[in-house]
């Protein structure tokens, strides 16, 4: 029961973090290229970039004389961060960084793995499964409850529907070690 639990965790931790890993690297690569073809028209055909910010504006509701001046605002300051948001919807202050991401992801997987374990190895003789499902469950709304309190979120929505993943990941993680203890 250890062993196979470890072995899971460690690889689902793996694996979670390589899928993390390779989703912000290709979010970085789209980003990378918005940018640098944004600096260039910025640099190249900059009359046309301000129209553009004009238009941008505009349909924001803003009158085309206002719209206007402020696209002149715009490009006589740091044009870039404003194209880049409206445009492409990007931050360019905030990148993600690809490693932070994918150990951000691994650790969280194994402190969400750890407990449950943990608490399956030290219960009682022959609870040891409805423990695990218990604390997995407990430590899964915990943590989305603390998640949607930091990022502002309702708590109860951001529980319920760790809550619900979690319900769903156990019965496919038994489905599977039956399926591999027979
Ligand atoms: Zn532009």
């Amino acid at each position: 029961m250890l062993t196979v639990g470890v072995a899971a965790t460690t690889a689902g931790a793996v694996s979670i973090g390589v899928a993390e890993y390779v989703s912000v690297s290709a979010q970085r690569d789209t980003q990378r290229t918005a940018i640098d073809q944004e600096s260039t028209e910025l640099q190249e055909t900059p009359h046309l970039e301000r129209e553009e910010m004009s238009e941008l504006l505009q349909d924001f509701g803003i009158s085309v004389e206002t719209a206007d001046k402020a696209a002149r605002e715009i490009e006589t300051n740091d044009p870039l961060p404003a194209h880049l948001q409206l445009e492409y919807g990007l931050d360019s202050t905030q990148l993600n960084s690809p490693w932070v991401a994918a150990g951000t992801a691994s650790g969280s997987f194994l402190i969400g793995a750890a407990l449950p374990m943990l608490a399956a190895v030290f219960a009682p003789e022959g609870w040891a499964v409805l423990t695990l499902i218990l604390v997995t469950l407990g430590t899964l709304m915990m943590t989305g409850a603390l998640s949607a309190k930091l990022a502002g979120n309702p708590v109860a929505r951001s529980a319920g529907r760790l809550l619900t993943g979690g319900a769903v990941g156990l019965a496919v993680t038994y489905g599977i070690g039956t399926l591999f203890n027979g």
